[in-house]
């Protein structure tokens, strides 16, 4: 199975050692991937931890849980890459509806260490889906049959 990030390559070579801390992130791509992953896995530690230090105060592990826990993410769509900025898609769903949760995200080096500092957002509609509805992770399976149960 490929990694929650949606990389081509599993877990355990992708954001397993930047979540366990065997590894850093070589890029700002890699960290926005591995953030991404933590959601999915719910690891509100390393979400926090990897805030650029002006953020963190603004956090805590609680928040984070509560949001990673008031949904289900589905998939991660990478715009755009470069060198500190990235822009993506996350799609969620709350019960029937889906959303994109879609930003460009600024990243900042901290010593080796890269960081999220912030970012803009744009919106989208959210939509609804019914159970027959093909599920919008791409599995190829019906959504009822995906992650309207899952
Ligand atoms: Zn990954
Ligand atoms: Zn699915």
């Amino acid at each position: 199975m490929n990694c929650y990030c949606c990389s081509t390559l599993p877990y355990s070579q992708c954001c397993e050692p930047l979540h366990s801390g065997l590894a850093l992130p070589k890029s700002a791509e890699a960290l926005m991937r591995s953030r991404y992953c933590a959601y999915v896995l719910k690891n509100a530690e390393y979400i926090l931890d990897t805030y650029s230090k002006l953020e963190q105060a603004h956090h805590s592990v609680e928040d984070i849980s509560a949001f990673a826990d008031s949904c289900k993410f589905l998939r991660l769509e990478i715009v755009d890459s470069s060198h500190n900025v990235v822009e993506f898609k996350a799609f969620y769903c709350v019960g029937h509806t889906v959303g994109i949760l879609h930003e460009r995200s600024n990243f900042e080096l901290e010593g080796e260490r890269w960081k999220y500092k912030d970012g803009e957002l744009f919106s989208h509609p959210e939509m609804k889906l019914s159970r027959n509805d093909p599920c919008p992770c791409k599995s190829g399976k019906k959504f009822k049959q995906c992650h309207l149960k899952s």
